[in-house]
């Protein structure tokens, strides 16, 4: 079973370490259940890393269609 608007709530706050601990086991165990979740997890985690590392560059075309094509796919 997969819930995906509730875990879609808690991707943000999980990715920002801001979770209850009941919290984090809820999304910990959606994103094992669920691939799509998963994939867009992990997606996020890089695309929050390439912000860190190059704040200052704009988002490179590529990146923006591989996110416009994620939420379009759901
Ligand atoms: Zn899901």
């Amino acid at each position: 079973m997969c819930d995906c608007s509730d875990c879609e709530k808690l991707l943000q706050p999980y990715l920002d370490r801001v979770l209850s601990v009941a919290e984090e086991l809820e999304a910990k165990e959606h994103l094992a259940a669920c691939d799509y979740c998963d994939r867009r997890y992990r997606f996020e985690e890089e695309l929050r890393m390439f912000v860190r590392q190059a704040a200052a560059e704009p988002m490179p075309q590529e990146l923006r269609e591989r996110l416009a094509a994620l939420r379009l796919a759901h």
